[in-house]
């Protein structure tokens, strides 16, 4: 794929403005990425056409190509719809805090119950696993064996007393971990392969008799494109509040977290990486993007690209600040643009002592403003806006016809340049910028 965009890249090279065909030839490619990341189609028909929005819209970076543009969009709207919302585990106000697993068979529920027992455990909870699976032969031995593995107590129902139903089993359990003093109870499920109604009925059963704080959806990342069907079902027939990608470890590109994010609306909290315990992590919607995207080198690009930019502008600006002599009308506009323009530089000025000021005055302009400053500034004669104190009266007169606006507003122009350079030089007197070129003289 990246050869692909490469080459849509250098074809669009070199043109200013973001056209409707940049953005349409570079959407197609985004089409495919996600495709080729098993995103389902209709989710991918969504995401292209909001993305398609947002770059029609789009101010025109100067860092970046516009192909590079509509991927940087692209990548930060994937990292902000999967990371939306992101929020910690509830925990009950009074304990204990009870999670409870669902998903389909092999998604690796039981395996979470562990992995969560030892996360839980190192934040010093007492988690109790709680065996609910009653389907599968050696589903309760399978969790004892987690839960061994994680220093965490099992309840499970004894072989043989007649507790062989895991909506009583649930029930029992809140009572012992209250007895017990576990602070968090999680609650492992049965899954089958497919959907099936029995299965969740059972799940919506033991969720009405324990009234889980968190219901999360384990869903395997290798599922792909089936991960709408299986999130909706699960949606509809249980409900649930967050969602754990597990087998992230594997190849699959990822598309099933994009999908079930957009299909359900709820956040993915934790990510599973492999079958011990310890490959586990809370979800991390940027390297989801990066993943699903698969252009690394391309992302690579546009943050170095954005970088060398924000920093060649940011050591130039710097050396007129710093100097202060020769601060013109030109050096005026162009900061005025480049302050707006440029978030980081904006904090840069914040911190130094003094520009606290200059920056509210620079915030205080807008679009508009601005351009009719522009204006002003280039209605005036070259040697007009390196000595702005020649201009007087008739000047002033003339500027203003010439730039369709009142001498007042000239006037006032002048007035604030004359403000912003007595700032300048009190600046380059008593400090210089550190570490930047063009400083102290
Ligand atoms: P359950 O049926 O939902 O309870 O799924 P299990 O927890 O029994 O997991 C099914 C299989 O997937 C087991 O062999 C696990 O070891 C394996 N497994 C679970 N999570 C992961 C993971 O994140 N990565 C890998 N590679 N395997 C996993
Ligand atoms: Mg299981």
């Amino acid at each position: 794929l990246s050869d692909r965009l490469t080459s849509v890249f250098s074809s669009l090279r070199a043109k200013g403005r973001l056209s409707d065909a940049d953005i349409d030839a570079t959407a197609r490619e985004i089409r495919i990425a996600l495709l080729e990341a098993d995103v389902a189609l209709p989710v991918v028909k969504d995401f292209v056409a909001h993305v398609k929005e947002r770059a029609r819209g789009a101010e025109v970076s100067q860092a970046l190509n516009p192909a590079q543009q509509v991927v940087k969009i692209v990548n930060d709207e994937l990292i902000a719809i999967l990371g939306g919302e992101t929020r910690r585990l509830r925990y009950a106000k009074n304990p204990p805090t009870v999670l409870m697993l669902a998903g389909l068979q092999g998604a690796g529920k039981t395996t979470l119950a562990g992995k969560l027992a030892r996360w839980l455990r190192e934040q010093g909870h007492v988690p109790l696993l709680v065996a609910c699976d009653l389907q599968r032969p050696n589903a309760v031995q399978q969790l004892s064996v987690m839960a061994e593995r994680a220093g965490a107590a099992v309840f499970a129902p004894e072989p043989g007393n007649g507790v062989g139903d895991p909506v009583e089993v649930a029930r029992r359990s809140i009572e012992h971990a209250t007895r017990q003093q576990h602070d968090v109870v999680i609650i492992d499920t049965a899954g089958r392969l497919g959907i099936d109604q029995e299965l969740m009925r059972q799940a919506a059963d033991i969720r009405d008799a324990v009234r889980p704080d968190e219901v999360l959806f384990v869903v395997d990342a290798m599922i792909g494109q089936d991960a709408v069907t299986t999130a909706q079902a699960f949606m509809d027939g249980v409900g649930f509040d967050g969602v754990v990608l597990t087998k992230l470890d594997g190849d699959a590109r990822g598309g099933a977290a994009l999908s079930v994010r957009h299909i359900t609306g709820r956040p993915i909290m934790f990510a599973s990486t492999g079958e011990k315990l310890e490959d586990f992590d809370a979800f991390h919607p940027d390297r989801m993007a990066g993943r699903i995207l698969d252009m690394g080198d391309i992302l690579t690009l546009i943050e170095q690209a954005q970088k060398t930019f924000d920093e060649a502008e940011a050591a130039k600006m710097a050396s007129k600040l710093a100097s202060g002599e020769g601060f013109t009308l030109d050096d005026f506009l162009e900061q005025m643009m480049m302050v707006r323009k440029m978030g980081p530089i904006k904090n840069l000025l914040g911190m130094m002592p003094g520009m606290g000021q200059m920056r509210e005055q620079i915030n205080q302009v807008d679009d508009k403003d601005l351009d009719r400053i522009a204006a002003i500034i280039r209605s005036m004669t070259p040697g007009e806006r390196s000595e702005p104190k020649i201009i007087k009266g008739s000047r002033r007169e003339r500027i203003a016809r010439g730039s369709g606006v009142t001498v007042t507003e000239v006037n006032n122009l002048v007035i604030r340049f004359f403000e912003a350079q007595k700032m300048m030089k009190r600046m380059s007197q008593g400090m210089g910028i550190p570490g930047m070129p063009g400083g102290r003289r």
